[in-house]
């Protein structure tokens, strides 16, 4: 029998999981105007497949329509071919859907523009590892421990090449079995349909060598994370660059000084949503190159906002290649929820003409918490129930989302925080790196 060319429509949702239904090719053309029907409740399917207490219940019907424009078909040698399309989540009516991440991002990319008449370009840095081998020793960054997985590094950055993205580098990461992988930037929403398409492509490549990758955001506290960092700048309509000024603080024009000192002020409150599991707080200690304090790095790796390095020595090309990196993230959040986000908390900085503050190069975790409010900063929530306290507690901040959203956000969380609280330290990693 020849099997039957199956696409199939995906959301990356609230649990920053993959899910949708696959349909047969041949109906693409009808699909793509109709989607395939979804559910309500499904958003309230936590990642470890609990369903948290919903306020649709049973009830509704929404559909989820593809985007020819998101697109990954790729096929792995000797392995089933890849083809999915990610897609917005709408009402009958065609109305967004509330709970539809690809769609709120939408709205934060738009809010931006009608803010401050600039469009984001953005690349997502992943860092993952891989399950079940023995740990590679001693091959932080090594020839070694790359060479040990050539074959699954090129299988991989061709599925990206396939799927139309642009890989840029990879390399053995510091961790045990860590890699990190990196593509050039894209527009808007492309770039968070890209972070989706790399981590689903990142799992097919390790399966068709017949390893695992896990993107858990921590595997074992004794040891490093894996971040998302989250690379930004800005162009205006006609394409210029508008992210440095060579006079500006660290080089940031007067847009991205304030859009940085939104996202540092807001940290604290958007942080359940870009580090939204329950082991995210792990990783995000001081002296992992990870996340702790709201606070501002030039070219500084222990920051949640760093202002990046250029390489480039013409002013055209170090204009374009300025960029701000965002750290507290991971691959717990759906990469559409976390930039939303961060683009809504730094819209609001450009909105009130915000500052950022100086750039930090000492160790903030020996200064005590009067001496950090007194510089403007505080460390970030050391919990997931903290940071979805502090989410909700600022008003801001949820009134960026629909007004249901905060109250699902915390159920839906709530759920999958009761599925580990039994559970040591051991278990809960062993738990998120079986589903992320
Ligand atoms: N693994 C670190 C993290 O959790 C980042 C290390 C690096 O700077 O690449 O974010
Ligand atoms: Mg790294």
């Amino acid at each position: 029998m020849t099997p039957m060319p199956l696409i199939f429509a995906a959301t990356s949702d609230l649990a920053g999981k993959v899910r949708g239904k696959a349909f047969p090719a041949d109906q693409l053309d009808k699909r793509l105007k109709r989607g395939v029907g979804w559910t309500p409740t499904n958003v309230q399917i936590t990642c470890f497949d609990r369903i948290a207490e919903s306020p649709f219940g049973a009830l509704g019907d929404l559909l989820l329509i593809p985007d020819p424009e998101a697109v990954a078909d790729v096929c792995f040698d000797g392995g089933p071919s890849e083809h999915f399309m990610l897609g917005d989540i709408t009402t009958l009516e065609g109305d967004p859907w509330d709970f539809c991440m690809r769609s709120l991002l939408k709205a934060a990319l738009k809010r931006l523009h009608d803010q401050a008449g600039v469009n984001l370009i953005c690349a997502f840095e992943h860092e993952f590892q891989l399950k079940a081998l023995p740990a590679i020793d001693n091959e932080g960054y090594g020839r070694g421990g790359f060479q040990a997985q050539r074959a699954l590094c090129e299988t991989l950055m061709a599925a990206l090449a396939q799927a139309g993205l642009e890989p840029d580098s990879i390399m053995k990461e510091y961790g045990p079995n860590q890699y990190e992988v990196v593509v050039g930037p894209a527009q808007g929403v492309r770039a968070a349909d890209e972070a989706v398409i790399l981590r689903e492509l990142t799992r097919s490549a390790a399966r068709s060598q017949g390893q695992a990758a896990t993107f858990t955001p921590i595997r074992d506290p004794e040891s490093v994370g894996n971040g998302v960092h989250i690379h930004m700048s800005f162009v205006n309509d006609a394409g210029t660059p508008v992210t440095y000024d060579k006079n500006g603080p660290c080089g940031m024009s007067q847009i991205t000084d304030a859009f940085a000192a939104g996202v540092l002020k807001y940290l604290p409150n958007i942080i359940a949503l870009t580090a939204p599991s329950v082991i995210s707080y792990a990783r995000l200690t001081p002296h992992r190159w990870s996340a702790a304090y709201n606070n501002l790095g030039f070219r500084d790796r222990e920051a949640s906002l760093r202002v990046c390095p250029v390489t480039a020595r013409d002013p055209a090309s170090i204009a374009r290649q300025f960029n701000i990196e965002y750290r507290a993230a991971d691959a717990a959040a759906s990469p559409y929820l976390a930039l939303a986000a961060i683009l809504h908390a730094g819209t609001q900085g450009i909105e009130d003409a915000l500052k950022s503050p100086d750039p930090t190069e000492e160790d903030l975790s020996l200064l005590s918490p009067e001496a950090l409010q007194a510089r403007g900063f505080v460390r970030l929530p050391e919990t997931l129930e903290a940071a979805l306290d502090a989410f909700e507690a600022d008003s801001t901040v949820t009134g960026w989302f629909p007004g249901p959203f905060a109250a699902v956000y915390r159920a839906h969380k709530t759920a999958e925080i009761a599925h580990v609280a039994d559970m040591d330290t051991a278990m809960r990693c062993a738990a998120y790196e079986g589903t992320y």
